[in-house]
């Protein structure tokens, strides 16, 4: 019999935690070593089956990160950029591979967390749904296909809880376009636009916001052209889509040498 992965979850009474802590308990192949919130966290002590309506698992949630750690082989991030930086480099500490969800981060953090991978296994993606990456996959075909003579504009809309914009799915599917066209995002990108703002410059890619409600997540990439017009769609309906995703990642990262790693690399998506 195979052994199982034993994974640690963190931000684990977060929606997204909520949502790994019921895929990892599902699969058989997958076993929780540990359920992670912050130190003032109402969810303390809580057994993580019991946080979410399942049966009791007897993982208490805890606030001790480095003592979670030692019983898992992966650490399962979904929280916000500084704390997921901090669980990096306990990652890099413990020697443990790390699948980071959150979203949101800047350069500087993006460049801490290359040079982490240059000492641990490292998945990295802005969306683990396997849809979204087939999108992100069809999005690249599309652009090479369409060329320069399509306009592309980039639709997002999510919950309003949601802290940043445009989305990591929303720029990782720009900076897939961008790249099939062999043209820099962040000089081409608009972010927004408001009053006279003349027309529309050939060969940017535009971004639209939407936040509101309990939008889990809608992406759509419009190719417009003279005549006709592509979209590339995706809604997600669920977060247990991305939960299921990040576990995938984990199981394929967990055997792999020091590097950073996509969900591209995970599902084969390269080339
Ligand atoms: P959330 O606010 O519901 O959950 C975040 C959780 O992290 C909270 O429970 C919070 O208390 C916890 N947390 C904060 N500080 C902590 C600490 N020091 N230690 C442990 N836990 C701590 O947010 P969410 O909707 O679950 O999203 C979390 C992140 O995941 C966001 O960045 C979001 O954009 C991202 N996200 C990514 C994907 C993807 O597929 N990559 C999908 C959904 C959400």
């Amino acid at each position: 019999m195979t052994q199982s992965l034993a994974v640690a979850i963190l931000g684990a009474p977060g929606r997204m935690g909520r949502a790994l802590i019921e895929a990892t308990l599902r699969n058989s192949a997958l076993q929780l070593a540990a359920a992670i919130a912050r130190d003032d966290s109402a969810a303390l002590g809580i057994d993580a089956g019991a946080l979410i309506g399942r049966p009791v698992c007897g993982i208490a949630i805890t606030a001790d990160r480095p003592a979670a750690l030692v019983s898992a082989a992966v650490l399962v991030d979904f929280t916000q950029p500084a704390v997921a930086l901090a669980a990096l480099a306990d990652c890099v500490a413990a020697g443990k591979a790390i699948v980071i969800g959150t979203t949101g981060f800047n350069a500087a953090q993006k460049e801490e967390i290359a040079a982490a991978a240059r000492v641990i296994p490292i998945c990295m993606a802005a969306n683990y749904s396997i849809g979204v990456n087939v999108c992100l996959k069809l999005s690249e075909i599309a652009a090479q296909l369409l060329g320069s003579n399509y306009d592309i504009e980039i639709i997002e809309a999510h919950h309003r809880h949601k802290v940043d914009a445009p989305s990591g799915t929303a720029l990782a599917l720009g900076e897939a376009v961008a790249g099939a066209l062999g043209i820099d995002l962040r000089s081409n990108a608009v972010y927004s636009r408001e009053g006279q703002i003349g027309a529309r410059v050939a060969g940017t890619i535009g971004f639209a916001t939407v936040r509101g409600g309990d939008v889990i997540g809608e992406h759509s990439v419009l190719f417009l052209g003279d005549g006709e017009r592509v979209e590339i769609s995706h809604k997600a309906s669920s977060r247990g889509n991305f939960a299921v995703g990040a576990l995938r990642a984990a199981q394929w990262l967990a055997p792999q040498p020091p590097g950073l790693y996509s969900m591209r690399d995970v599902l084969g998506l390269n080339g």
